[in-house]
């Protein structure tokens, strides 16, 4: 099944683009812009003179939409509205709430609506998963995983080999690293699965890095992992909504992502969860149980045996956290309006301007990380800053600028494409100039 969201992308070749320096310019390609009229839909954080500031770090956590107010209005009326009756009645009965939700998430994923749910937060899912997936059997018993790791995906990894009687030390182990800028080497993935894959239970990785922004090449990955027997999942909190993904294509066997970045669906919101179709009737797949993973046509009836619910939804534990859901809806409500299509355009455009504008500047203190073809990045670009310390991050947000800070010396700088435009791109490096004290 093609993701009908992303077959007809042909990505755009920015070499090829005649950028220009000048203000005109970013200006110009603004008013040009097919998804201009999304930045008024948001709310953009004010200094304190009350000036709205060039907000860039869409990564870490997405702008508020006005159509999410209205949508929190909205299940909070039903509540006063209906009391326990909303779970069937009024504009959005909260039974069938997340059906809608599930449609519009798997057409941002590539998935079909049966491989996708929203419930829990990232981590919690990725524990989840793990209890399903991590299944050691003899040799076969360790976990592979990035070097550049998420915190917390290395922590719920460390649980789980804990709880399993596995040492750490010896059953959990990295891709080595590539020589240059920490990026990963696809084909030392290859390379490695192809020598140590009997051994490997289990490969998690971040589909773009949280740190270097890099992209990676998410099918030929999983086929690699399954040519050696492997079970593969995915960390997509930095992905989704940012580049194009065909999970159920790709054939990858589970991942997990949160809403809240690139998605804007707000601070701790509901995250994303898949499962290939493939996995869905497997009986001797272990799972913890709770009553919304439950047959939903006869959940109600509470004396029945456990009878899993069709698909993913049978990895749900507790009923649906409508309030929270609410933004969510909201936000892929808006994605879906957009199109991930145009949206991957813009942002291929707009983050290839950034990346000419840091390349015109007159230094050698600065390394963009990320990588410099398109198809191996989002909007994403992680800037090193040759002998920077905090104070560089301190100064540019006083020059009004929203990005973000990881030592040593990293400033991410993600340009969001249904709120940012050319001049918040122009802005930044405008700023970071300044800054940095660089002429020219
Ligand atoms: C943001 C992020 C998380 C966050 O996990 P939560 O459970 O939502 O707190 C996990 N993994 C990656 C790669 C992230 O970027």
């Amino acid at each position: 099944m093609a993701n009908p969201f992303i077959k007809n992308i042909d990505l755009l070749d920015v070499s090829n683009m005649l950028y220009d320096r000048d203000q005109s310019f970013a200006d110009k390609m603004d008013r040009e812009d097919p998804l201009r009229q999304y930045k008024a839909d948001f709310y953009f954080p004010k200094n304190q003179e009350g000036v709205e500031m060039t907000y860039l770090c869409g990564n870490s956590l997405g702008l508020q939409s006005k159509q999410t107010q209205a949508a929190i209005q909205q299940v909070s009326e039903q509540w006063k509205d209906y009391g326990v009756k909303g779970h069937f009645n009024g504009e959005h009965p909260w039974v069938p709430f997340h059906l809608g939700l599930k449609e519009n998430m798997s057409k941002i994923v590539g998935a079909l609506p049966s491989e996708v749910t929203l419930m829990n937060t990232l981590t919690v899912n990725l524990h989840l998963m793990l209890t399903s997936f991590f299944r050691p059997e003899g040799r076969r018993n360790k976990i592979l995983i990035e070097q550049d790791v998420f915190p917390s995906d290395r922590y719920a990894i460390e649980s789980h080999l804990e709880w399993h009687g596995l040492s750490i030390e010896d059953h959990l182990i990295y891709i080595p690293k590539s020589t240059h800028n920490g990026l990963v080497d696809e084909k030392i993935i290859k390379d490695f699965l192809t020598e140590n894959g009997e051994e490997i239970a289990l490969v998690l990785i971040g589909g773009v890095n949280y740190y270097t922004g890099q992209f990676l090449n998410i099918p030929a990955i999983t086929q690699w992992a399954h040519e050696q027997g492997c079970i593969i999942g995915f960390d997509l909190a930095h992905a989704v909504g940012n580049v194009p993904l065909a999970l159920h294509d790709a054939n990858v066997d589970f991942a997990v992502w949160c809403t809240y970045k690139y998605l804007n669906a707000g601070p701790g919101s509901i995250a994303g969860a898949f499962v290939h179709e493939r996995h869905h009737d497997d009986r001797g797949i272990p799972k913890l149980k709770g009553w919304w993973g439950h047959d939903a046509e006869i959940r109600f009836k509470m004396r029945d045996a456990f009878k899993p619910a069709p698909g993913i939804e049978s990895w749900q534990i507790s009923c649906q956290p409508i309030l929270s859901l609410a933004p969510v809806k909201a936000s892929l409500e808006m994605f879906i309006a957009a199109d991930m299509k145009a949206i991957r355009n813009k942002s291929i455009l707009l983050t290839g301007y950034l990346e000419f504008l840091l390349k015109e500047l007159k230094t050698d203190r600065i390394k963009i990380l990320t990588p410099a073809l398109q198809a191996q990045r989002g909007c994403q670009l992680s800037i090193f800053i040759e002998s920077a310390d905090e104070s560089v991050h301190h100064e540019l947000t006083k020059a009004g600028m929203i990005t973000d800070w990881r030592n040593p010396g990293v400033v991410r700088v993600a340009p969001a494409p249904l709120y940012n435009g050319y001049r918040d791109v122009w802005e930044f490096v405008k700023a970071l100039k300044k800054v940095l004290q660089i002429g020219g």
